[in-house]
């Protein structure tokens, strides 16, 4: 629960930066970055203020995985992570 509240920390954090950064650089308006979140929302269908679960086959054993999990729960395959900072730098 400790470490799920530590990411969640930390992906606010990715956020924030990129945020104030794309707003330093770029001309976008919080009401497009808002936009944004409600079309990226509506992928999964459902409107709820969060990502839906993104199925996956496993490679390896082609179990459905769930891209929350961070390995094939059936044969233990790990997808490499390449350091972004979605997954902890
Ligand atoms: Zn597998």
């Amino acid at each position: 629960m400790e470490q799920m509240q530590t990411e969640i920390d930390q992906l606010s954090l990715v956020c924030q930066a990129m945020w104030t950064l794309i707003q330093d650089n770029l001309d976008i308006s919080e009401s497009e970055l808002k936009e944004r979140i409600v079309a990226l929302d509506m992928l999964d269908g459902v409107l709820d203020g969060k990502m839906g679960a993104v199925k996956m086959k496993c490679p390896e054993c082609d179990a459905t995985m769930n891209n929350k999990i961070k390995h094939c729960m059936f044969c233990g395959y790990q997808p490499e992570s390449g350091g972004s900072p979605f997954t902890g730098a």
